[in-house]
């Protein structure tokens, strides 16, 4: 899976930080899921509610089309594939 793209900021996926993302929310009974970004996957859920994913957000041109994701697409299109942070735009470093 090394070779695929994220479906969101459409950059390599890279070997970590992977997760999948459900269109569908599970919660509503989606089962088709898509690997991304980790950092990518937080931002769609970190922006919209579940209900807003179900209604208006359940395929990705809705998702890129969107005026916050499209200003962390061209954000996250500097970092490299692996590249993850719990909050987008602090500065300092926190170590777990
Ligand atoms: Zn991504
Ligand atoms: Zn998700």
């Amino acid at each position: 899976m090394t070779d695929d793209l994220c479906p969101l900021c459409g950059r390599p996926l890279g070997t970590v930080n992977i997760d999948r993302h459900h269109l569908i929310p599970r919660t509503f009974k989606g089962k088709e899921q898509f690997p991304i970004h980790r950092i990518c996957h937080r931002k769609i859920h970190a922006t919209f509610s579940e209900r807003e994913l179900l209604r208006a957000y359940h395929t990705w041109d809705a998702l890129k089309a969107n005026a916050e994701i499209r200003a962390f697409i061209d954000w996250v299109a500097r970092k490299p594939p692996g590249f993850y942070t719990r909050t987008f735009t602090a500065n300092k470093k926190k170590r777990p």
